[in-house]
């Protein structure tokens, strides 16, 4: 077995690369561009050696560099990861030229699958079903056209080289054929540095589902099972599972063989995946193989106990599988969200900056199980220069339904902030009846959410409950406030027990009855509520159990009351006396003050300290100053970028809720 490998990659990938040989035994090498200096692979290394600037071209791309680095700390091996040079011929040649394993296939089975064009003729030699379509290169617009009619309508331009969703487009028509073989060929030749273009049918309600191969060097290969990865944005996958609820024992053995058989056909060693497009009748054609560790590999490893990077070392390393087809397990199920740094409300524009805060869940109830792959820590940054990803959260459970509560949870209790990210979005969709029913097509994000996601609607039991706890939760405040401010002993008696809970376009008064174990709260129409929980003023999650059901809430307090996120809904709790409510309801609804200018304070408290002075530029989620109330120190952050042009507190001062700390420019 190696002593020492070097992990030619960065992020969440580096750092499960290193996780498994650490656990083998084996010292690890990472490397780090500029901007990843500080980064969580690099921490998590033996060694780590600077290569490069930036940007990956003049970094992770650059074969030279990584050799360099192999030379210089004598690793005997090197993993790719995905992306970056895992698919790059040249570079496993030039490994194996320089007597350094590479951990992945053969260099001619990467150039033979690296090619749409290529492994689609080698796939159709091999007995493997293919999408139909035209088996050469489309010369020019109107041979796309002709061919396009002679395959029928709709059909997929795709770029020989393409790959992460690049280079492709459906057209229904001749003018979209026509447009769409120029701007596929365009952004080939932007994005692969190679402009061949090829035609086939575009399979309707399409299933993106795939077969994990695992070979070895000595002529054995199986399939580890199938992974469903049908939801899709702009052709690139978010969510995935295994097994597929589309899957039946026939069809699996029939895709399985299928994908064996491929892969025989390029005397395929290591991991790889053969990527099936299947349509309603569960027809399935071959899409391509990735010869290489895919992202949601994970859920593999989960229904299976396997190790696929371990094996995929192991197997670099000359030795033998030890697991024959029939003994792969297919235990349970497995889901993956992707959490991307990007905006779901405005068509997952990548979005970037640091983590001011980043709490990933700890685990997961009764029997289900959680995995999150991650290369950020809070206070990281998530820079333009590579994907946006932030994590990748793994449920397991002995069934679906199990596996999708279990995500549920774990999505509400994921912390994200300082920037923009998809947890909002993710939980929708794992409330989506269609998802639920395991009725998804690779078109489900575009036809679920035609004009973009703005935000969940949560039904009216769930709002309840929220207005249940949020009851509780001021009353808890209410006293705190109380304590805070000096007034009385017994403050349980001047805080009120009526209110009026405002949330999602609904206005519920209620009572609160609180006893040691927690309260009772009624609902004016007579629904009664048990909260218990131990939440305190200025924790940012709210675990609540609400008539006996765990409710978990991200809460920020606010003038009015609360911003609660749950379950991918973003709501404006409002908290008033029934007496305020009823005078408010004659009020005419007046604009708030824009407080944007100025960072007030949030709670009673005093201030420890101020991170900033006058004259300050500030960035978003920058530390400003911190607020000691009821012994816990609260950071307050910007919300926006700007300069400090005033600042109203000094060290040791007393402040009381929304006095002004600082204003901006
Ligand atoms: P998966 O099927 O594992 O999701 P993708 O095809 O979406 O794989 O790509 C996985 C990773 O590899 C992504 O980070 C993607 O950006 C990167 N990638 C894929 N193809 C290329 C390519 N031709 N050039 C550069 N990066 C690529
Ligand atoms: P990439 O190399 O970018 O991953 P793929 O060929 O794997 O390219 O295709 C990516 C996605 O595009 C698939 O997961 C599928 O959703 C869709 N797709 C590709 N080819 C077809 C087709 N012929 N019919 C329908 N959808 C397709
Ligand atoms: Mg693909």
């Amino acid at each position: 077995m190696f002593k020492k490998i070097l992990i030619a990659n960065r992020g969440e990938i580096a750092c499960r690369v290193i996780e498994t040989a650490r656990r083998m035994g084996i010292a690890t090498v990472a490397v780090y561009s500029d901007a990843d200096r500080n980064a969580r692979h690099v921490e998590m290394a033996d060694e780590a050696v600077h290569i490069g600037p930036s940007p990956a071209a003049e970094s992770y791309l650059l074969s030279e560099r990584i050799l360099q680095a192999v030379r210089e700390t004598g690793a005997e091996a090197v993993h790719p990861g995905y992306g970056f040079l895992s698919e790059n011929r040249l570079f496993a040649e030039a490994l194996a030229a320089a007597g350094v394993a590479f951990i992945g296939p053969s260099p001619r089975a990467i150039e033979c699958m690296g090619d749409k064009i290529a492994s689609k003729e080698l796939a159709a030699k091999a007995g493997v079903s293919t999408v139909p379509g035209h088996m050469g290169l489309i010369a020019d617009a109107e041979q796309a056209v002709q061919i396009s009619r002679e395959i029928g309508y709709p059909v997929m331009i795709k770029a020989s080289a393409g790959g992460g969703g690049k280079g492709m487009r459906i057209a229904w028509s001749d003018s979209e054929a026509r447009e769409g073989f120029q701007s596929s060929k365009n952004e080939a030749a932007s994005s692969f540095g190679d402009d061949r273009i090829f035609i086939e049918k575009f399979i309707t309600q399409p299933r993106h589902i795939e077969i994990q191969v695992l070979g070895d060097s000595h002529g054995n290969l199986i399939y580890l099972n199938e992974r469903e990865c049908s939801i899709q944005r702009r052709n690139q996958k978010v969510i995935e599972e295994a097994p597929s609820p589309f899957m039946d024992a026939s069809t699996r053995a029939a895709m399985g063989a299928q994908a064996v058989a491929l892969a025989a056909a390029v005397e395929y060693q290591s991991a790889g995946t053969v990527e099936f497009i299947v349509d309603a009748a569960r027809n399935f054609y071959f899409l391509e193989m990735n010869t290489r560790l895919q992202v949601e590999h994970p859920v593999t490893e989960l229904i299976t106990g396997i190790d696929l990077v371990e094996q995929m070392i192991r197997v670099a390393a000359g030795e033998r599988l030890t697991l024959a087809q029939q003994d792969v397990p297919l235990n349970g199920w497995a889901i993956e969200s992707r959490l991307y740094a990007e905006d779901p409300t405005r068509n997952f524009l990548p979005s970037t900056g640091r983590l001011t805060r980043y709490r990933p869940p700890e685990r997961a109830l009764g029997e289900a199980v959680l995995r999150n792959d991650t290369g950020v820590f809070e206070g990281g940054e998530i820079s333009m220069f590579y994907d946006p990803m932030i994590a990748k959260l793994c449920t397991w459970a002995p069934d679906r339904a199990l596996a999708i509560r279990a995500m549920r949870d774990a999505l509400d209790e994921f912390e994200v902030e300082g920037i923009g990210h998809n947890i909002p979005f993710l939980s929708a969709v794992m409330d989506h009846p269609k998802f639920v029913a395991g009725e998804v097509t690779t078109a489900f994000i575009d036809e679920e959410y035609p004009n973009g996601f703005c935000g969940a609607t949560l039904d009216t039991a769930t709002l309840r409950r929220l207005a249940a706890a949020a009851a509780a939760m001021y009353r808890v405040q209410e006293i705190r406030d109380a304590r805070i401010s000096g007034r009385m002993d017994n403050h349980e008696r001047e805080v009120g027990s009526d209110w009026v809970i405002s949330l999602g376009g609904q206005d519920i008064g209620v009572t609160i009855d609180a006893d040691r174990a927690g309260a009772t709260v009624r609902f004016e129409d007579g629904e009664t509520h048990r909260v218990a929980s131990d939440w305190v003023p200025g924790v940012s999650l709210a675990v609540m159990d609400v008539d006996g059901q765990r409710l978990v809430i991200k809460v920020e307090r606010t003038p009015y009351g609360y911003r609660m996120r749950h379950r991918g809904a973003d709501l404006k709790v409002r908290v008033q006396t029934p007496r305020k409510f009823a005078l408010s309801k004659w009020m005419i609804e007046k604009t708030p003050p824009d407080t944007s200018k100025y960072l007030l304070c949030p709670m009673p408290g005093l201030v420890v300290s101020l991170a900033v002075a006058e004259g300050d530029t500030v960035e978003e989620g920058q530390a400003l100053c911190t607020v000691e109330a009821m012994k816990m120190e609260n950071v307050l952050r910007a919300e926006k970028r700007g300069v400090v042009a005033r600042i109203n507190a000094e060290v040791g001062a007393s402040l009381a809720v929304d006095d002004v700390i600082m204003e901006f420019a």
